[in-house]
């Protein structure tokens, strides 16, 4: 029997090495846990990646913008199953060495830009999905400007202490709707949204 994308998903997440991520506390790479990975950031926790990539209802043809490559696990995970994946991260060291890791993984399908992300990236707008892995005080008016007629968005929003997870719908005309998924912790999007 064929499996269903949300298998395919699951199946390809569990084979997911999530070490090769990571250049320090390697030895935490099984925890369901955020691990830091340097620079005050932190390598997602996995049941938390997955949950996100699946709310995000990923298609093969899919342009999906994401906003804090950190390590590049996520990333990995939509360009897996995407069309084309465009991830902006504002730490010099960690957007060069996802860059790295992503290309020795053979993903050709990722364009990478240093940059602050909470303006979007304009220039390949629209998205049909669009991913955000730092919390923000309220939704950027860029980043739904950019998002696409029967787009979806996944992005926390709350205090720094603790956030909504948001799924963000845009209809044909451009209407929204927004489901609350979860409550998560995550670091801050640095800027106008902080
Ligand atoms: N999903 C990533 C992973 O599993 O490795 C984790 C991302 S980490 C929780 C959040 C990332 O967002 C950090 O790498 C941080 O530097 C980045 N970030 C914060 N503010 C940003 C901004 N304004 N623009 C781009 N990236 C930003």
């Amino acid at each position: 029997m064929e499996k269903s994308r949300k298998e395919e998903i699951q199946s390809y997440f569990r084979e997911l090495d999530r070490s090769f991520f990571m250049d320090i506390h390697k030895e935490a790479a099984h925890l369901d846990e955020a691990v830091p990975i340097g620079y005050e950031q932190t390598i997602s926790q996995p049941s938390l990646v997955l949950e996100m990539t699946l709310a995000l209802d990923l298609q093969k043809d899919s342009s999906v913008l994401e906003i804090g490559t950190g390590s590049g696990f996520q990333t990995a995970l939509l360009a897996e199953f995407s069309k084309t994946v465009y991830t902006v991260e504002r730490i010099k060291e960690l957007h060069t060495r996802a860059k790295e890791r992503l290309q020795k993984a053979g993903f050709q399908n990722i364009h990478f830009k240093l940059d602050d992300g909470s303006m979007g990236w304009k220039e390949k707008a629209p998205f049909d999905r669009i991913m955000v892995t730092a919390a923000v005080s309220e939704l950027p008016k860029e980043l739904v400007d950019q998002l696409g007629p029967g787009g979806k968005m996944v992005i926390p929003i709350g205090s720094t202490l603790v956030q909504k997870l948001k799924l963000i719908e845009k209809n044909d005309k451009g209407k929204l709707t927004t489901t609350t998924l979860n409550y998560v912790r995550f670091v801050p999007l640095i800027g106008k949204y902080e």
